[in-house]
């Protein structure tokens, strides 16, 4: 068989939506970068295979932002019917396109190559083209999910849960045991307008009654089916292929009963689509240098090392799964946010080893919380950053967190990462300048919050920049200045309902939109040393909460006019920075 050889600085293995952000932020640091993934299609439990919704943080102003927003964006800009083939080929085209970012598809990584405590060298089967890959890099991040890279690594790693007392958790067991939560295959409907018999199979699953399907809602199209779950009473890896054959008979049982059994107002509706691809919620966890736990979800984990943050309260699933008749989960409350520390996110014992997404290192309890996608996502954009600085420094992943971690923060903050409880650092250039604006109170604009806080009304307590369209705002130094970049923060209306890809297809779908509060259209003007006003860019069509613009010039001032919205009143902008 063919066996092609890579070099690179960071690879990481599983396509994600956390091996995607950690992949893509790398890449945009500078890094050669290369991500492995083993199906066709990106995004995990978001892919067109699978079908979650990505969640995150709940309560006010509390969206995660950075990569994942950017993703959202565009899907509401490309794709206002929620097409899950228009989702796939954005997120494939996020990173096929990311300059020194190569994306191996269809690749299943099953192998590696020890240095002492470091891997070398990893190996996939790419079987579409009957190649072996062998990608050699200074550091991997394991986003797989599974954490394929631990047993064959020998990183430490835990499966199941923890005892209650190990770490004083009161949702946990008095005893550890190895059981998960478990797998899942999705059902999704399409309504018609004529009936729309269905034949059940003789080999599924026969719910005759409600009785049948406690706690289970199956209305139609509410419904995302996330209950249909087994599993969690085998080994989530190994018993893959059992779990999915009982999974597609209890499915389609499932879809027997809503058609044939009692009276669910579905006469017209279809089976549009059934899951093959089981969703996985846990398997192995990596053990880090820090393990998250309940009680720190709890005091809202104000870490120093902070770098990514959840919100979702611990949605702790019975591993009884469908066979369990009473509630499905159990909803313990967690604070939102929760700042989740730099130091989950690399394996304690080998040294070249991030990991991100639903393995990073939490006790059982934690990752109920921890799990969902918006999450993962910022902790895969925390782990590519990370991984741009220890190249950068030539550091370990460990070497990061004792030498560079304000500089990760930091930067993440820049890549328009929400840091709760952490201020960015704006730069001088803005700090030192005069600002003013034709209308309304500029200063929020440069004061290292980037969003509304808590549920701020508009006005005062907005944190941002209120005015007509057509307003200015204008940065004035005393002496003529460098100015290299322009970096601008919109208002993507953080608490925004209702545009999450769908579970379900009813005759008259509500398209999805950009956030009526983004700025669509501005110019940006600069005056030179002579005083004479030119404008310098001008953009028609954006869609972007976080906006770069690279500039070369030397100015006495630069003023912002946004000229128009996706349909707001008014202009409304978080941050403007100047930097040299
Ligand atoms: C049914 C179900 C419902 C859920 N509900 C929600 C919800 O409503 N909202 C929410 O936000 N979260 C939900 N979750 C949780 C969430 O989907 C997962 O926790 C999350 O997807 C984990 O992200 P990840 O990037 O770690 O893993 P994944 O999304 O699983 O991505 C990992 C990727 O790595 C690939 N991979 C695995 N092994 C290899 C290998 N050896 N080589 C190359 N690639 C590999 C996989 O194919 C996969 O594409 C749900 C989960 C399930 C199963």
């Amino acid at each position: 068989m063919r066996h092609l050889k890579h070099e690179a600085e960071f690879c990481v293995v599983g396509g994600g939506l956390s091996g995607m952000a950690a992949a893509i932020a790398a890449a945009r640091h500078g890094v050669k970068t290369v991500l492995i993934q083993d199906r066709p299609v990106l995004g995990g439990n978001a892919s067109s295979e699978i079908r979650m919704w990505v969640c995150g943080a709940r309560g006010r102003d509390n969206r995660e932002t950075g990569i994942i927003e950017e993703i959202l964006l565009e899907n509401l800009y490309r794709n206002p019917m929620r097409n899950y083939t228009m989702w796939d080929a954005i997120l494939w085209a996020k990173v096929r396109y990311q300059e020194n970012l190569k994306l191996l598809l269809n690749c299943s990584c099953n192998d590696l190559v020890m240095d002492g405590d470091r891997i070398r060298s990893v190996k996939a089967w790419q079987g579409t083209a009957e190649t072996w890959h062998t990608v050699e890099a200074a550091l991997f991040a394991d986003c797989s999910g599974d954490s394929v890279l631990a047993p064959l690594s020998g990183a430490e790693f835990r499966v199941g849960r923890e005892a209650r007392a190990e770490f004083d958790e009161s949702i946990e067991p008095e005893q550890a045991d190895k059981r998960t939560m478990g797998m899942s295959c999705l059902i999704q409907a399409r309504e018609s307008d004529r009936p729309q018999p269905f034949i059940p199979f003789p080999w599924a699953e026969v719910y005759p009654t409600e009785d049948d399907l406690p706690h289970r809602d199956h209305r139609l199209p509410q419904s995302n089916f996330w209950w249909i779950e087994l599993g969690g009473e085998q080994d989530s890896i190994h018993d893959t292929e059992e779990v999915r054959d009982e999974l597609l008979r209890a499915a389609f049982g499932i879809w027997d009963h809503i058609k044939n059994q009692g009276d669910h107002g579905a006469d017209n509706w279809a089976l549009e689509w059934l899951g093959f691809l089981p969703g996985k919620r846990e398997s192995r966890r990596y053990v880090g240098d820090h393990i998250l736990t309940q009680n720190e979800v709890r005091a809202e984990g104000r870490f120093d090392d902070l770098v990514a943050y959840g919100g979702w309260p611990m949605d702790d699933h019975h591993p009884g799964g469908l066979r369990w008749k009473g509630e499905p989960t159990i909803f313990h409350p967690a604070p939102s946010p929760f700042g989740i520390p730099y130091r989950c996110l690399y394996s304690r014992n080998v040294t070249n080893l991030f990991c991100a997404g639903r393995n990073i290192s939490t006790s059982h309890a934690a990752l109920s919380s921890t799990r969902v996608m918006a999450t993962c996502a910022l902790l895969g954009q925390a782990v590519g950053t990370a991984a741009a600085l220890a190249t950068q420094h030539e550091l370990t992943p460990r070497g990061v967190y004792q030498e560079r971690i304000d500089e990760l923060k930091q930067t993440l903050m820049d890549d328009d990462c929400y840091l709760p409880w952490n201020v960015r650092a704006v730069p001088e250039l803005s700090r030192q300048a005069q600002l003013s604006a034709s209308e309304g109170d500029p200063e929020p604009l440069r004061n290292g919050i980037d969003r509304a806080m808590h549920g701020a009304p508009i006005g005062d307590a907005y944190n941002g920049w209120v005015a007509r369209k057509g307003a200015s705002v204008e940065y004035r130094f005393a002496e003529p200045q460098p100015v290299g970049v322009s970096r601008l923060v919109f208002d993507s209306h953080l608490n925004r309902t209702g545009q999450n890809m769908p579970c379900a297809y009813p005759l008259q779908a509500e398209p999805a939109n950009v956030p009526p509060t983004m700025v669509r259209a501005f110019r940006i003007e600069a005056e030179d040393a002579d005083g004479r006003w030119a404008v310098i860019h001008r953009e028609s069509d954006n869609y972007q909460r976080l906006v770069r613009i690279s500039m070369d010039l030397t100015a006495r001032a630069v003023r912002l006019i946004p000229e128009e919205t996706w349909g707001g009143d008014e202009v409304r902008l978080f941050a403007w920075d100047l930097d040299k």
